[in-house]
């Protein structure tokens, strides 16, 4: 297929162990360009059409073009600066070529006399039609146009287009894209891989762009399917070798703990926590270990589920831990948990960082030795250096996938060797449908898709951070009629370097607003006694208005708390945003949360907080996050980096994304070769780690 007529060296194939000698080559291997299955799937970003030459004279300004004529004239002139203007003709017309910057050997080229193919935007100048700039060679009369669109690639200063061009076209030639799946699999009226390949690659003039640029051409479609599948299948093959390891069977049992427990709640459990606590019990009796994500919204209750798996779990006769990602949030836990189940006879141990000495070392020994059986902490001390007697579940609240590295140093922490303990993860950050089809092929979700009944309807407002004065009459106000408020800021840690307005100097500045109201000051960098008196005084409804940093995300439940005030709520995340609304609305008064923002927005920015007031339901709020940032940074980088899609959208393709669904057991199942090899071929080596 002719691709260019430009001449280049015929590239050499880079030696996969890395050890080339040409730039092109080291570049290649640096944008990942190893295999010859890399560079088939290096798609054009853009396409140019060189099937064609339009006459001079039938051009028009702003159209890019191709010409081909022969110059003129060509001279250097020094007004209004020094430039080289080149005169063409081709019979039908005339069109100036300007360069400010140029080489003399393009001067060369460009001599009276010569024939050239130009292409670039037509202008119209001073002296009639022109092209700065322009892209030119040398031809000879009747040289063959190219018969495809000629292909633009994601390049780099190393890794010229020409040479990009020839090393696609015969890794295209190599590659092995024989069809591996079988035709029930695929979707109706697909071309091959390979055909889809060589045509996006190299596109016929009259194709349409619009189905090359919105991706819905067959071609890939095509693509965007075999990505998907691949992932799928990925994915079921880990769910499968993790169905083979063991874990303890924990079978609830009648009358036991988890009954006591339930019957000791103040309140009764509502129809989804009902379900979810049903469906986490089933898998905890099961002797395979449990790998499923709870989720629902700030305030639907997913405490009280752990605390239940907990208890069917020590009423079996093993160990809880219970991990949170913050000391805060840890004590918190705590707190509730010993309130519950202490009554009822169970130890619990607490475990964070800032415990050291004898208390801990106390605490350490109570674990190995088994004689407590919930463990509550920080991710990060349990898992540095804590060691289980039996420990048969881990909770992990607040975070959305707990790491393969995680998992495996887990898995250490059991005394018996060949079996892996059951696994529950809390999101108060639901993921949509979507994102959990792919990212959590190999992971089973529980919903909470319900609050607790007497919660009143929070209203989000949006203000610039002008209104700042009417914001705080408003805090007055509430304080009057016995309401408490917070006054939410970024951050303390990042004030300096971003130049936020710091806690400290926003406490003076509201409490000299706000004379006779008791206003509080809470931040990460205050002692933990400090905070823990702070945060009592506000419980206890003698302080009116709390400063807080983010510390109090995950922090307190004060129902007579009733405005929300959150500065320069542009710095946020919307899921953060979601949660701190949740501080507020906990009781029966009807609440509202203020976000103040620092002009100017991007549009972005705008529609993030638009979002935010349009909406109270954490669901709607993750599909616009997912939506607004895209789901690399709405997953975090880390966690989504091994398994970002290329070619496939998320939020587009749902419909490829349902049929890799569900074909991918069946290829497994019947075609178990192809489906090995399928995966192999587009995930290569990154297969093996995604598997872990
Ligand atoms: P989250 O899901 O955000 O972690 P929590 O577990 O902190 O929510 O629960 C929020 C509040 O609701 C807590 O005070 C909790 O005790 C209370 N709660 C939980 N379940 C119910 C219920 N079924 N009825 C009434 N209150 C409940
Ligand atoms: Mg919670």
């Amino acid at each position: 297929m002719p691709v260019t007529a430009e001449s280049v060296p015929l590239p050499q194939r880079p030696a996969p162990s890395g050890r080339t000698a040409s730039p092109a080559g080291k570049a290649m291997l640096k944008l990942g360009l190893v295999r010859d299955i890399d560079l088939a799937l290096h798609l054009p970003l853009r396409y140019e059409d060189e099937t064609r030459i339009t006459p001079i004279a039938r051009t028009r300004e702003g159209d890019h073009v191709q010409v081909e004529g022969v110059v003129q004239r060509a001279q250097v002139e020094l007004q209004p600066r020094r430039q080289l203007v080149v005169r063409l003709h081709d019979g039908s017309g005339e069109l100036t070529l300007r360069f400010i910057h140029f080489y003399a050997a393009q001067q060369k080229i460009l001599a009276p006399g010569a024939r050239v193919r130009v292409r670039g935007e037509v202008r119209g100048g001073f002296f009639g039609r022109e092209m700065v700039h322009p892209v030119f060679r040398p031809v000879e009369p009747g040289t063959p146009l190219a018969t495809s669109l000629t292909p633009v690639y994601p390049a780099s200063a190393q890794l010229p287009q020409a040479y990009l061009r020839k090393a696609v076209v015969s890794a295209l030639g190599r590659a092995p894209l024989n069809e591996l799946l079988p035709p029930q699999v695929l979707p109706a009226s697909l071309p091959t891989l390979r055909q889809a390949l060589d045509f996006l690659h190299h596109p016929p003039p009259d194709v349409s762009m619009a189905t090359l640029e919105d991706h819905s051409h067959p071609a890939w479609q095509r693509l965007k399917f075999e990505e998907l599948l691949a992932q799928q299948l990925s994915q079921l093959q880990a769910q499968r070798e993790r169905a083979k390891l063991r874990a303890p069977a924990l079978p609830a049992r009648e009358g036991g703990l988890r009954q006591q427990l339930l019957g000791q709640l103040p309140f009764g459990l509502t129809n989804a926590q009902e379900r979810v606590v049903a469906e986490i019990a089933a898998d905890l009796a099961l002797s395979q270990p449990m790998h499923r994500l709870l989720q629902g919204d700030v305030g639907s209750g997913k405490t009280v589920v752990a605390a239940l798996a907990a208890a069917v779990a020590m009423d079996a006769g093993w160990q809880c831990a219970l991990m949170a990602p913050t000391e805060i949030l840890a004590e918190q836990h705590f707190r509730k948990l010993v309130q519950w189940l202490e009554p009822l006879g169970v130890g619990i141990a607490w475990l964070t960082g800032s415990r050291k000495g004898k208390a801990r070392q106390q605490m350490v020994e109570r674990v190995a030795s088994g004689e407590a059986q919930l463990i509550v902490g920080t991710h990060a001390v349990i898992q540095q250096d804590v060691h289980f007697a039996r420990l048969g579940l881990a909770i992990v609240d607040e975070q959305h996938r707990f790491g393969v590295a995680q998992r495996l140093e887990l898995r250490k922490k059991l005394a018996h060797e060949a079996l892996e303990p059951h696994l529950l993860m809390m999101s108060a950050t639901p993921i949509p449908r979507t994102l959990a089809m792919t990212y959590y092929a190999d992971l089973d979700v529980s919903t909470i898709d319900e609050l607790p009944p007497g919660r009143s309807p929070i209203v989000t407002k949006v203000f610039a951070d002008g209104r700042r004065e009417e914001v705080i009459a408003r805090i007055a106000d509430e304080v009057a009629n016995g309401r408490q408020a917070y006054w939410v800021l970024p951050l303390i840690e990042e004030s300096e370097t971003l130049d936020l307005r710091n806690a400290t100097e926003a406490h003076a500045e509201l409490q000299a607003a706000l004379p006779g109201v008791k206003v509080g000051l809470l931040h990460g960098r205050m002692p933990a006694a400090e905070k823990a008196a702070v945060m009592a005084e506000f419980s206890a409804g003698h302080m009116g208005l709390l400063v807080a940093t983010t510390v109090i995300e995950v922090g307190v439940d004060v129902p007579n708390a009733s405005l929300m005030v959150i500065e320069h709520a542009e710095r946020f995340g919307l899921s953060q945003l979601h949660q701190l609304r949740g501080r507020v609305g906990r009781g029966a008064v009807a609440s509202v949360c203020v976000l103040l923002y620092t002009g100017p927005l991007s549009q972005t920015g705008k529609s993030r907080l638009r979002a935010m007031a349009e909406t109270t339901d954490g669901f709607e709020i993750a599909r616009r996050d997912l939506e607004i940032r895209g789901p690399g940074e709405f997953m975090g980088a880390r966690q989504s980096g091994d398994a970002l899609l290329r070619f496939a959208d998320l939020l587009q393709d749902t419909a490829l994304l349902e049929r890799a669904r569900r074909v991918a057991p069946k290829l497994l199942d019947s075609y178990p070769e192809a489906a090995q090899a399928h995966v192999a071929r587009w995930l290569g080596s990154k297969a093996e780690f995604l598997k872990a």
